[in-house]
């Protein structure tokens, strides 16, 4: 990725279901980042607690050291002005401030690297995702692998039939599943469900 010009900075997401690999790459770009001696500073939200309050862990349990916030504000208010790359992890729990967040960032020259969810478990687009999606210079959407059939997967499926959006955990809730293998219905109706019913159901 080339930016337009020295001191340019840009916003890059990595994208895809849950077991994509999104917080590997993220990892990964970062720590080559740490290799350029580059100065680095990484946010997740603060609710996502699922193995580490001040590291960002990915299922194949890499690790890096992150702060953790409840705001997307707050990466800004947090940002040390030497830091040259910020990344984001988990983005897709944060508020809807978050991709004018990251145009900030970007635009004081900083190269901001975010990962999250394209999609929750309904595939319905999650949060301030697609927001940043369309704002950034570069996405990387990436699959996992579906646990039904072996194809690439772009969907999450949750087991369990909770009504929440945000079940926070890992293998024994979610699984990845490619778009013939998703059952969305499996949880409760999504009020902004963006799949026309299945044939034969009334819309209400
Ligand atoms: P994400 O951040 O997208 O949820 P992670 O980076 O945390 O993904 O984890 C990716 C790792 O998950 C893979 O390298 C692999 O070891 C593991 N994994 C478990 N289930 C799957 C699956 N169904 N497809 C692909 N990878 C999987
Ligand atoms: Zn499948």
């Amino acid at each position: 990725m080339t930016p337009s010009g020295p001191g340019t900075g840009w916003i890059e997401v990595v994208t895809g279901p849950m077991f994509s690999g999104k917080s590997e790459e993220l990892i990964r770009l970062l720590r080559r980042a740490a290799i350029a001696k580059k100065r680095l500073q990484v946010f997740k939200p603060a609710m996502d607690n699922r193995f580490s309050e001040s590291e960002v862990v990915s299922h194949s349990k890499w690790r890096m050291a992150s702060e953790a916030v409840e705001r997307a504000e707050d990466i800004v208010k947090r940002l040390d002005p030497r830091t040259e790359i910020v990344g984001i992890d988990e983005a897709q729990f944060f508020d809807d401030d978050l991709p004018k967040v990251c145009s900030h960032l970007a635009n004081l020259g900083k190269r901001v690297i975010v990962a999250g969810l394209d999609m929750d478990y309904q595939g319905v687009p999650f949060g301030p995702m697609p927001g940043l999606l369309a704002l950034a210079e570069k996405v990387h959407k990436i699959t996992a692998i579906c646990t039904q059939c072996g194809e690439p997967a772009s969907y999450t499926q949750r087991l369990t039939t909770s009504e929440k959006q945000v079940v926070v955990g890992a293998g024994e809730v979610y699984e990845a599943r490619c778009r013939r293998c998703h059952e969305p219905e499996g949880g409760e109706q999504a009020e902004d469900s963006w799949l026309f019913p299945p044939d034969g159901v009334e819309e209400s």
